[in-house]
């Protein structure tokens, strides 16, 4: 392993990131606590790994139900906000063009919202405001005040332009705060069961949530809603009377968690359904904080009883390896304790857009020595394989090409394979972890990419 070491006024530094961008990563140091820089834009002329505001409300909203969306801008806006963690959505677009840019897209967003209310009169419309009309300043409030007044139908703005922010975790903040004040606790009149509970933060990714759901369902434990996973008008009306809020990514439910605490009064906890030790601390503190804690032991007794031996047998094929994560959010550090249980080492942990609390968080379960990067890019991550020469990596689609140039296996997360949440889902992340291991293409890969580096 590469132990080389740079040190900057006192702190240990990341040989692999840019010179100039030597503050977003550091090296875990357990005597000297520090973080990396984030939350800032990225270096211009770097090729950045992060998306733009409106799309992090898109990746955050699309999966409501009951909701038809509108993207208020050119049609390449729309294009790109329709596919979200690898799902196709119906969207429509209002497809401005020069004409609107000059003159104004107003009459043509209210005319496009009421053709959309004759054919879907049922839920809400979400207008999401585009960099286009950010610049030209369409009153795109008033259009959906005036379409509303004409059809009955909610029109509701999501205020998302591109430029706004650093990265899509601003679109991710606007997307909760459109529930938090046109959804959530709509029906004064509901009321809730001694079990209930919302889960914030889960987007059920190749069926995450329907795994969490029945483990949750085995203790007695209901999910009113799962935002945005789960989410409708309808269970978002009722979501201010429960127990409970389960928080799964503290990056996109944290803000809707203090929230709703704040209003509601609605206690919650930050909690990973990643890996056999973490879901059944999951279930254990969900347990605890409802008076289940029997119902809990119980299924976790069942879970554990059924992995014990499979779970030998991955450490056996895995211990020793070294892995290195380039994820988006705020799943490094739950993330890095899924590959620790079977015994790995875990070389780097890379988030896109974590914030401070997101690399508090990993910084708390890393070993020292091991490297915490911020908005990492492609020349830093070719470099990390040149210098650690890792045995795999886990990513996104951007690291992927470059990880499989240079004859590094990769898995993708957020994952294509199946669920990877709860004891069963990671079962599949160790296979899906095993088959890029043991792909035989990657000793010859290997072996011609060595000439390359
Ligand atoms: S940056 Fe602006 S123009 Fe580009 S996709 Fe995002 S909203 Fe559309």
């Amino acid at each position: 392993m590469c132990n080389k070491k740079i040190s900057l006024n006192g702190l240990t530094r990341v040989p692999f990131i840019d010179p100039q961008r030597a503050a977003h990563g550091i090296l875990i140091d357990a005597a000297a606590p520090a973080l990396p820089a984030c939350d800032q834009r990225t270096v211009p002329g770097v090729m950045s790994q992060r998306s733009c505001a409106y799309y992090g409300a898109r990746w955050f909203l699309a999966p409501m139900k009951q909701v038809i969306h509108l993207v208020h801008g050119p049609v390449s806006c729309a294009f790109y906000g329709e596919t979200v963690r690898k799902k196709r959505y119906t969207v429509f677009s209002t497809d401005l063009t020069e004409k609107e840019v000059i003159f104004g897209g107003e009459a043509k967003l209210l005319q496009n919202l009421l053709e959309i209310g004759e054919r879907f009169p049922d839920g809400a419309i979400l207008v999401y405001v585009t960099c286009a009309p950010g610049f030209t300043g369409d009153d795109v409030d008033r259009a959906c005040r005036n379409a509303e007044h004409a059809m009955g139908i909610r029109c509701l703005p999501v205020n998302c332009p591109g430029f706004l922010g650093h990265h899509q975790s601003t679109g991710h903040e606007i997307g909760a705060g459109v529930l938090l004040e046109h959804f959530v606790g709509r029906d004064e009149e509901a009321v809730s069961g001694p079990y209930d509970i919302n889960i914030l933060g889960e987007y059920d990714v190749m069926g995450d949530f329907k795994v969490i759901k029945r483990l949750l369902g085995r203790m007695g434990v209901n999910v009113v809603t799962a935002i945005t996973a789960d989410a409708s008008v309808d269970n978002l009306a009722r979501a201010h009377r429960v127990q409970l809020n389960v928080m799964h990514c503290r990056r996109t439910g944290g803000l809707m968690a203090e929230e709703m605490q704040r209003r509601y009064g609605i206690p919650h906890v930050k909690v990973s359904f990643f890996g056999v030790a973490q879901t059944s601390a999951a279930l254990r503190q969900i347990g605890a904080r409802l008076n289940l804690q029997e119902a809990a032991e119980r299924v976790i007794t069942e879970e554990e009883s059924t992995m014990a031996a499979d779970l030998e047998r991955y450490r056996r094929e895995l211990s020793g390896k070294r892995v290195g994560l380039f994820f988006g959010g705020s799943r490094i550090g739950s993330m890095q304790n899924c590959y620790r249980e079977l015994g790995m080492e875990v070389l780097v942990a890379g988030s896109q857009f974590g914030g401070k609390e997101d690399y508090r968080d990993a910084w708390s379960t890393m070993r020292t020595g091991t490297a915490l990067v911020d908005d990492t890019n492609e020349e830093e991550v070719l470099r990390f394989i040149r210098q650690y020469r890792p045995d795999v990596i886990a990513g996104g689609m951007r690291e992927k090409f470059i990880a499989n140039k240079f004859g590094v296996p990769f898995t993708v997360f957020p994952q294509e394979s199946g669920p990877y949440a709860g004891y069963s889902g990671f079962r599949n992340f160790v296979r899906d972890i095993l088959v890029a291991l043991k792909a035989p293409v990657w000793q010859i890969v290997r072996g011609e990419s060595e000439t390359l580096a």
